[in-house]
């Protein structure tokens, strides 16, 4: 029997920040600071929070400085916490900074395929004592919809919004209403102080499968075994050459015009095809936040599929990245990689 409280692991960011002489820096002591902070929510709020314990980790970052370490060291926490006889939680918060929030929900999100539960990464964007901060209101939003069995999956849950990790985007500086998920709908929403779940929406009914999590090493991934390179008109094949032809560079995100079209240009279509032919893995989405690519719709789009470039479809570039490292990490036959990355995992694509 799961126990029936909730983990909240806290990671970093402006939630938990505190004022320096150089700004804002990561702060200590969250459990008490969290609590404190939830006991000015109103009472109807306060009497509905479900139960929970509260993993620190002792080195707090800017989610800025994030790698894919820290992605799997998180991922790690939560698989330990999960199924084990004295320790398993029923859902887990993730407390993280917003600047790099969805990229670690979307590793989170390979890591833990075929979650049973919930885990809803949130954080906010003024820190827990400040003056009419959004923190405890996203920290009471987030640990509301962990609790509903209904939801087994990685969510990211911001301003009252809940949404698939692996289709957001921070989508404001600063704003309350910091992120959006462009090309999913949302998996829920608070509604008159209450979590509601949208029927139909959630991997639970979708795909969920059994819990099978793949937690490779991605040490040999950090830095720069993944690049992302955004087009720009007049883009020369040299340039391409030197970052996708470099002996680090495993895989690319390449963001390409419109439906998925790139310059004509035999040299840039050349660096393609050498790049695949070594086997990397190349995978092309949309500049446009909306919509997916269809290449080969234009003739401009026919050299990616003649390169060997995957269609990323509507993925976010953090899904896309993510995917790759996460693929790149593992034993797998280069065609089985791309098989992969064409197949919807967690509802990705
Ligand atoms: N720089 C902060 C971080 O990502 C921003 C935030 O949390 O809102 O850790």
């Amino acid at each position: 029997m799961p126990n029936a409280s909730l983990l909240v692991i806290y990671t970093g960011g402006t939630l938990g920040m505190v004022p320096s002489d150089a700004g804002l820096v990561p702060g200590h002591d969250i459990e008490a600071r969290l609590r404190a902070a939830l006991k000015t929510l109103p009472p109807a709020s306060q009497a509905s929070l479900p139960e929970f314990d509260v993993l620190e980790y002792p080195d707090p970052i800017d989610s800025s400085a994030a790698t894919p370490a820290d992605w799997q060291r998180l991922a790690r926490n939560i698989a330990e916490r999960y199924s084990n006889a004295d320790d398993d939680y029923a859902g887990f918060v993730v407390l993280h900074g917003t600047d790099t929030l969805t990229w670690t929900a979307s590793s989170l999100a390979f890591q833990l395929q075929g979650l049973d539960r919930a885990v809803v990464v949130t954080g906010s964007q003024l820190p827990l004592e400040a003056d009419g901060s959004d923190a405890a209101g996203n920290v009471e939003s987030a640990l509301r919809f962990a609790a509903l069995p209904g939801l087994q999956e990685v969510a990211v849950c911001f301003a009252g919004k809940l949404m698939r990790g692996v289709r957001t985007r921070k989508w404001h500086t600063h704003g309350f209403d910091g992120f959006a998920s462009p090309n999913y709908p949302l998996l829920g929403e608070m509604v008159d102080g209450a979590p509601v779940l949208y029927p139909t929406r959630g991997l639970d009914v979708q795909q969920r499968g059994l819990p099978r999590f793949e937690l490779p090493e991605y040490s040999a991934l950090d830095g720069s075994a993944v690049v992302r390179i955004a087009l720009w008109p007049g883009i020369s094949a040299h340039l391409l050459a030197a970052w996708l032809l470099d002996d680090s560079v495993q895989g690319a995100l390449l963001e390409v015009w419109g439906s998925g079209n790139i310059p004509e240009n035999p040299e840039i279509l050349g660096v393609l095809a050498q790049t695949t032919g070594e086997g990397k893995l190349l995978a092309a989405i949309s500049q446009c936040p909306h919509g997916p690519v269809s290449i080969g719709t234009y003739a401009a789009g026919r050299g990616l599929l003649d390169a060997g470039v995957l269609s990323g479809d509507a993925m976010t570039p953090e899904a896309v990245m993510t995917k790759l490292v996460h693929l790149l990490a593992q034993p797998l036959s280069g065609a089985k990689k791309r098989q992969r990355f064409m197949t919807a995992l967690v509802g990705e694509r």
